[in-house]
């Protein structure tokens, strides 16, 4: 996933996944005197919620000597995500979840904010549990091409898009939540508000369900997806990319999913 001399843009929201990630990389990092780490958190302007995770996340970076930047929906957009939804709300049928709306958004603002830093890779702290479950709902909701862009390492398909990296992709949360809690990492375990709106929410318990009753299913889930792989990207070949016609950030229409988001709700 790393090259030696990688800058590596970590993304951090405070919570116990991307705290230990980022802990795990810089005592990495120590023995590789040519990489370096930034971390970078995205606050999407989501009022009583992100403020916590923004001070541990700066007091983990403290701690552990990195540069650490945050980067606003509310600067690069000029909204938050709470006034996305709030306005998402009054349309007479709304067109996605908040997550949704979440997510687009905040794939932008990291890659805007790690190219401006200069970063070769985006380090994210994706878990074993967070990918199965992503797997299942790009199925659910027949998402083809999302199901192909996921995985591990994204190709470098696009200049401006910093290649992004999962190396907790093999790791349970289970696992990684207790590495938080043997290290003593401060962490926000406070839910966002808008969580139990997601569909993802359903397919974790799904997945910790059968997971209890099926030993390894989530790994056997993961190792199906990566059998799979060389036929989903002859699949994802065909997709190419061009710039927006709005932003000229990369897109695989005319519009990229941020203007098209923006667009609706003005
Ligand atoms: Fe965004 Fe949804 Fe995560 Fe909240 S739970 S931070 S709205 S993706």
């Amino acid at each position: 996933m790393f090259n030696y001399s990688d800058k590596i843009a970590v993304a951090v929201s405070g919570g116990k996944d991307s705290l230990s990630l980022l802990h795990i990389l810089a005592k990495m990092e120590r023995h590789h005197p040519k990489s370096s780490l930034v971390a970078i958190t995205v606050d999407e302007g989501i009022s009583g919620y992100r403020d916590e995770a923004l001070k541990l996340t700066v007091e983990s970076c403290e701690k552990l000597g990195i540069a650490q930047h945050t980067v606003s929906f509310k600067e690069i957009y000029g909204l938050t995500l709470d006034e996305v939804v709030a306005r998402s709300r009054k349309k007479s049928e709304r067109e996605l979840t908040s997550c949704s709306y979440c997510g687009v958004l905040r794939r932008r603002a990291l890659n805007v904010a790690a190219r401006e830093v200069g970063a070769d890779k985006i380090a994210t702290a994706h878990t074993l549990d967070d990918e199965v479950q992503t797997v299942l709902m790009n199925i659910f909701r027949g998402d083809i091409s999302r199901l192909v862009k996921e995985k591990p390492v994204t190709d470098n398909v696009h200049q401006r898009l910093v290649q992004k990296v999962k190396p907790f992709c093999e790791i349970p949360e289970k696992e990684s939540a207790l590495y938080a809690y043997i290290k003593k990492i401060r962490f926000q375990d406070t839910p966002c508000p808008y969580a139990s709106e997601a569909l993802r929410n359903d397919i974790r318990f799904v997945l910790n369900h059968m997971e209890a009753k099926h030993a390894g299913t989530k790994f056997t889930v993961s190792k199906a997806m990566e059998r799979m792989r060389p036929l989903l990207d002859e699949l994802g070949k065909k997709e190419g990319f061009r710039e927006c016609a709005e932003c000229g950030e990369p897109a695989s229409a005319q519009l990229c999913k941020v203007c098209e988001i923006l667009k609706s709700l003005s």
